[in-house]
């Protein structure tokens, strides 16, 4: 069988917007030109050098019926919820957080003369699992694999498989990929993507060359999100400049959305159970 390679379909130049409690970010999914890429309901990229960017944070705030996903490049953010969880996502660190039936929690990224540099990702949870029970997949650096391949390019596994290597979060029902890719200068990445899922590259560091449908391909410079067209695998080259970039995709759900702030259900009735619940003081369960 040929493996088709999957073609650029969409560049999304990410949008600033003013989020929590007047955080600058980059925001590429969930914008106007990219509302949702199944099952990737938001992409944001909070990375500043500017203290005044970031350090307002996100104030206590609900979440229901999602996954959210804290990748912390450099500087940290604390995070801590009404059930008692607390921490800090370090550099290098991330975590994913099932917030099921409801968590209420605060994420502050902490001023450091450094800056900040990391990103969020919203994952769809499907109807069958957006009221379970809230859970924590604190992953530290220590425990994310990088692996070289053998085009040059270097590649921390957070999740899914390369090379037989494991990426450490486990159990999530998208069956996703989250890889942050290096590569180098004039040399070449490669990975398969199961077919029936959906995949972006979010390219933050440098300049690489995606595939067309042209014989050239294009050529992007940061930051963007590339989305990517049907196929088996991903390809990317460099030039005289090298690039990072996260690969990510996933199993779409094919379901009914309804979505509001931070509540994403399948139907209308639902949001409006989650402010109801909010209203009642019945939104997080302590049991
Ligand atoms: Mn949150």
């Amino acid at each position: 069988m040929k493996l088709i390679p999957r073609v650029v379909a969409q560049v999304i130049e990410p949008q600033p917007v003013l989020e929590g409690a007047g955080v600058r970010l980059k925001r590429s999914i969930a914008t106007r030109t990219l509302s949702y890429l199944d099952p990737f309901l938001l992409f944001d990229d909070f990375g500043s050098t500017k203290a005044e960017d970031y350090q307002a944070g996100f104030p206590l705030h609900p979440h229901r019926g999602i996954e959210t996903v804290t990748y912390v490049l450099s500087g940290e953010v604390h995070h801590r919820d009404t059930l008692g969880n607390a921490g800090g996502i370090g550099a290098g660190d991330l975590q994913w957080m099932t917030s099921g039936r409801g968590i209420m929690h605060e994420e502050m990224p902490q001023v450091s003369p450094e800056g900040i540099v990391g990103f969020q990702l919203w994952v769809n949870l499907p109807a069958k699992q957006k009221m379970t029970k809230p859970n924590y997949q604190d992953v530290r650096s220590s425990r994310i694999v990088n692996i070289s391949d053998a085009g040059g390019a270097s590649v921390r596994i957070i999740a899914g498989k390369v090379f037989g290597h494991e990426g450490p979060v486990q159990g999530i029902v998208a069956d996703p990929l989250y890889l942050d890719v290096t590569v180098p200068l004039r040399s070449r990445f490669e990975h398969p993507i199961a077919r029936d899922h959906n995949a972006f590259a979010y390219l933050f560091e440098g300049e690489a060359k995606f595939e067309t449908s042209e014989p050239d391909g294009v050529s992007l410079s940061h930051p963007k999100l590339i989305v990517f067209g049907e196929g088996d695998l991903v390809r990317v080259h460099t030039g005289e400049r090298p690039a990072r970039f996260l690969l990510i995709a996933g199993k779409p759900l094919r379901e009914p959305v309804a979505r509001y702030g931070p509540f994403v259900m399948n139907t209308r009735e639902e949001i409006e159970q989650a402010l109801e619940d909010l209203r009642k003081g019945t939104f997080v369960a302590t049991e």
